[in-house]
């Protein structure tokens, strides 16, 4: 069902590894996936493939495709590609043994450097650039609008440089948005 969903909503599935569907670290309905064919007929490629658990992936295509490309067109640039993408890993939080296991253990969670342009341009997320202030201000408001947790500078040490996008489910629907935009 969410797989088909998926590539309606301009999803392309690529084969997934045997290991992300079994074990302790296994995601429910595991898509693979490196590419988005937006509505325009253009595509977002990542740099690298990830996995995540369907209903998540759907989430990562509706910001993607639906969220994005309002936000860049104001600054009058077309997204083409999302740059330091990471999805499924088997680890605790934050990579500290004996923490609580993160949510990309569950395919539940996307990490996210940059965002390139058809110019050439790359918008570091986490950068201290005031040429794209007003674009990451967009860009946190709708991050934090999809997703129930968003932790970027601001929120602890290990998220200075990248932007963690996570579907966590909490007591209330309470959602973390810590991304300080500077
Ligand atoms: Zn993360």
């Amino acid at each position: 069902m969410c797989l088909a969903t998926f590539a309606e909503r301009g999803g392309i599935a690529l084969p997934s590894s045997p290991e992300s569907s079994s074990g302790a670290c296994a995601i429910e309905d595991p898509v693979t996936f490196s590419s988005v064919a937006m509505p325009d007929g253009s595509k977002v490629e990542f740099d690298s493939a990830i996995t995540v658990r369907c209903a998540f992936a759907l989430e990562v295509l509706g910001w993607v495709r639906d969220d994005l490309p309002g936000i860049m067109t104001s600054a009058n640039g077309k997204l083409t590609k999302l740059v330091g993408v990471g999805g499924h890993a088997c680890r605790p939080r934050n990579g500290v043994a004996g923490a609580p296991i993160s949510e990309h253990a569950s395919g539940n969670a996307l990490d996210l450097g940059g965002l390139r342009l058809q110019d050439g341009r790359t918008i570091g997320l986490t950068d201290r650039d005031g040429t794209t202030h007003t674009l990451r201000e967009a860009l946190q408001k709708s991050a934090c609008a999809r997703f129930t947790t968003v932790l970027g500078p601001g929120s602890d040490s290990s998220h200075k440089d990248h932007l963690h996008l996570d579907m966590r489910k909490r007591p209330r629907d309470f959602k973390l948005c810590q991304w300080a935009v500077e």
